[in-house]
This record gives C-alpha cells, structure tokens and sequence, in this order.
C-alpha cells in the first residue's frame, strides 16, 4: 500500500468559504502546502449570479470565479477539481479522496456547503422540473427554456417557493419578459424573512413586474404536459384544492440543507439546525478540524447561541476568519451575518441580523416608498435591519446588533 500525501492545510470543499481560506492564507504570508478539494467540475465560483446575471445571460462562469482560474497554480494551492472526499478520519487526520488517494493533513477546513431540499411529490421525475444550486443549473435552465420556446416564445414558467431563489428567478425571467408564477405556502414572498408587512411591498414589486404571486397553497403534483408522451415533461402543477397552474418549466426553491454527509460519517457532533456543530471559535468537536459556510453551526457571540447562516459574505468571512486564527489570531468571531439580494433591478436589499425573534417592526421612511429601511426589535434590542433600494445606514444597524446594549427604539427612525 502506498503512503498517504501530506498537506499542511486542507480544504474541503469548493465554495466560497473553502477559497476565502485560501486566498487569506496565501495573501497573510502562509507557505505551507494547501490542498483544495472539491466534487465540482470547476474551480470555485460564487452562486449568487445563478439567480441573477448568469441566469439573464450577462454573465458567464468565468466571470464568477472567485478567483481567477489560474490563481491556484500561482500561489501554489493544489486544487482538485472533480474528486470528491469520500471519508474523513478525524483522529488519524486523513481523508480518502474518490481517486482512492488518501491525505493526511495537519489541520482542515470543512466546508462542504448545502444542498437543494427536493419536493417529494408525484411526478417529481418529470422533464423540465429543476433545482437550483450550481452555476451549471442556471444554464441548464437556460437551455430548457430555449427548448420550451423561451423567450422568444410564450412559455410559463413556475416557481415553487416564495424565498429568495424563487422571487430572484422569477424577477430575472420576468425582466427578460417570460411569464412567470409564484407559487408558496406563506402569504407573501420573504414574509418567513421579514414578516408580512415586507413581504406585501415584495410582493407589489414582482407583481409590477408582471409575476403572478400566489401564497397559501400547496404543491401537490406535477403533471405532464401529455400523458400519454414518452418524453414525460410537466404540464402543469397540481395544487391542493384541485387548481392547476399550467408549466411549461417549473424551478423548485424550497430551500436548502447543510451538506454534512462526510461530516456525519466522520463521527462529528451535529447541532439543532443539521449543521456541524462548532465553537465560537469555529472549531468542530474533532481536534485539527474547523468548519466555515452554510455547513457551520457556530455558538454566536452576538446572538448569543448557536447560529447556522446560509449567506454567501458570511461563507467568505468565516473561511477568512478561520485561516486568521490558523496564522496566530486568537479571538471568537463575531462578524454579524450580512445578506444580500437582488430582484432584477426593481428590488435591491441588504440585510444584516438575521433577526431570530422580534416584535416590533420599524420602519424608517414608508413602503409606499421605493426606499425605505426596516428595524426588526425585540424589545429595547435591535435583533435585524434591512434596507431596500439604497435607503438607511447598514453599517449604523450593524455596529448597534454586534454591540447589543438595549437602545431608544423611537429614536431609531430618526436617521
Ligand atoms: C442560486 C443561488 C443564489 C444565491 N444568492 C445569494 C445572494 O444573493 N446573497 C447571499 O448572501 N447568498 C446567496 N446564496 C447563498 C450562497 O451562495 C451560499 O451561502 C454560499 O455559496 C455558501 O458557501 P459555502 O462555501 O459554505 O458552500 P457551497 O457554495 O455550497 O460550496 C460547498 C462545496 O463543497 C463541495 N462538496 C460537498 N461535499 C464534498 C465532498 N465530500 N468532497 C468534495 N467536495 C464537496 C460542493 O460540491 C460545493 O462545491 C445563493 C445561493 C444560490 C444557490
């Protein structure tokens, strides 16, 4: 049997989290070997475009690299595209990768990322059903689309869920002129989010822009378009009730989960949300090993318990954070999550929080508005903010969440 290699720091993963680490790693003077390794086809990209520029066609992969394609063999980080990591063994501090390879690291991150929840209803299997999570699923939905006569022609398409993949999807078809429908449990789009009262100027926004918004029903089916074809492809969405929604392409945004599958096997302690459990220091419970992403499960030092957050800049921050403490830094993370989202260009927020719990929402400036800002308080703490179309102060609502002394709630609208 041939020896394991050996690398100084390894990378599980390729999202942003993973490559946040190693450009940080690289640009604060690190010179050991780093290892990336990553079960997709391409180097590391950011997904954002996926609902948004890549998917109206602005722009490309490439362009949504994180890094330059080229950067790796540069700064001498080895990045293994297309090999999964097929176990870990924490104690023995050594992975087996698909090629059948083994690794043996001093210290690794894990950030294998989340995964599409899949809608488990009748005809599921059906053509023209798509999940959203890789670059590569916004072309395909791209090409189906043409297929479908796209957007010359008249196709429909249907969204499945009204959070943020389904409302950035169907903004971005919608601004190319497809004829969408939105279709949730919730009463309005972002309402699990940001309360109903938001979710109404949402739902205003995609309305103008010609979607259809349907909330309070449930998925129950997806037919196809002729039952007796072998090509099998949908036709249209059952709901309960017995409406039908008629579908020539439907993308389901239901929701992702925490991609802890090697994590599990590997024997690591797992919190309430699914995810990896981790420290404030973003250190799992196996020694030499930290977690960063939507994987990561962390105790919050400024929510003060354990928090899992999905957003692309937190991803960034904690691979960065957890390289920091790997070159010397010693000090819990405290960055409060910030997120983002674009609806075509009819709805820019920003948000930062996220708020868990709140009971009043403020809102500086009014929804009749095309700006404002939203304070999402529980009592006299300030738990979430967000700001739509360039209106308020993020950084203001930040500094007040990370530093979480009671505030004068009524003076909050008053910049
Ligand atoms: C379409 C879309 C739009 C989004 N828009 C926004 C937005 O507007 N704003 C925002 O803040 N966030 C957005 N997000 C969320 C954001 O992209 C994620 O929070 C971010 O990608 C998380 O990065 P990560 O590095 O933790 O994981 P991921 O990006 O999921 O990367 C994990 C990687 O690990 C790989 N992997 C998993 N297991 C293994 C294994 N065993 N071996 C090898 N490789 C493995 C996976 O294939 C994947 O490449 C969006 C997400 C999607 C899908």
């Amino acid at each position: 049997m041939t020896a394991p290699s050996r690398t100084d720091v390894l990378l599980i993963g390729g999202g942003v989290a993973a490559a946040s680490a190693a450009r940080t790693l690289r640009e604060s003077g690190h010179d050991g070997t780093i290892t990336l390794v990553t079960r997709e086809l391409d180097a590391p990209y950011h997904r954002p475009p996926g609902s948004k520029e890549l998917l109206r066609g602005e722009q490309d992969l490439d362009a949504s690299l994180v890094l330059p394609a080229a950067w790796y063999a540069e700064h001498d980080v080895a990045l293994r595209t297309r090999t999964s990591v097929m176990s870990l063994d924490p104690a023995a501090r050594t992975v087996k990768l698909q090629s059948k390879d083994e690794l043996t690291y001093d210290r690794a991150l894990l950030a294998t990322g989340a995964m599409v929840r899949r809608l488990n209803v009748a005809g599921s299997g059906l053509r023209g059903i798509h999940y959203l999570r890789s670059l590569r699923n916004a072309d395909a939905i791209r090409r189906d689309l043409d297929a479908v006569g796209g957007l010359a022609g008249d196709a429909r398409v249907v969204l499945v869920g009204g959070s943020y993949i389904g409302c950035e999807v169907a903004a971005s078809l919608a601004s190319l002129g497809v004829s969408c429908t939105i279709l949730m449990q919730e009463s309005e789009p972002l309402e699990r989010t940001f309360g109903p009262e938001i979710g109404g100027w949402v739902r205003k926004r995609l309305e103008d822009g010609g979607i259809a918004v349907r909330g309070g029903v449930d998925v129950e089916a997806f037919l196809p378009a002729d039952p007796d074809a072998e090509d099998g492809r949908i036709g249209a969405v059952a709901l309960a009730g017995g409406d039908h929604v008629p579908a020539d392409l439907v993308v389901c945004g239901v929701g992702a989960q925490p991609d802890v599958m090697l994590g599990k096997r590997a024997g690591l302690e797992l919190g309430e949300s699914g995810g990896i459990r981790c420290d404030d220091r973003l250190r799992t419970s196996a020694a030499g090993l930290w977690a960063a992403g939507d994987i990561c499960e962390y105790d919050s030092v400024v929510h003060g318990g354990p928090i899992r957050v999905e957003h692309e800049e937190v991803a960034i921050a904690q691979g960065a954070y957890v390289a920091r403490q790997w070159l010397g830094e010693d000090r819990p993370y405290d960055v409060v999550p910030y997120f983002f989202s674009d609806l075509a260009d009819w709805v820019a927020l920003e948000s930062v929080g996220p708020a868990r719990r709140w009971d009043r929402t403020i809102v500086a400036g009014s929804l009749d508005d095309d700006a404002f800002a939203a304070w999402f308080v529980e009592g006299r703490h300030v738990r979430g903010y967000a700001a739509f179309n360039g209106a308020g102060d993020i950084d203001r609502a930040s500094a007040l969440i990370q530093a979480g002394e009671p505030v004068d709630v009524d003076a909050l609208t008053a910049s």
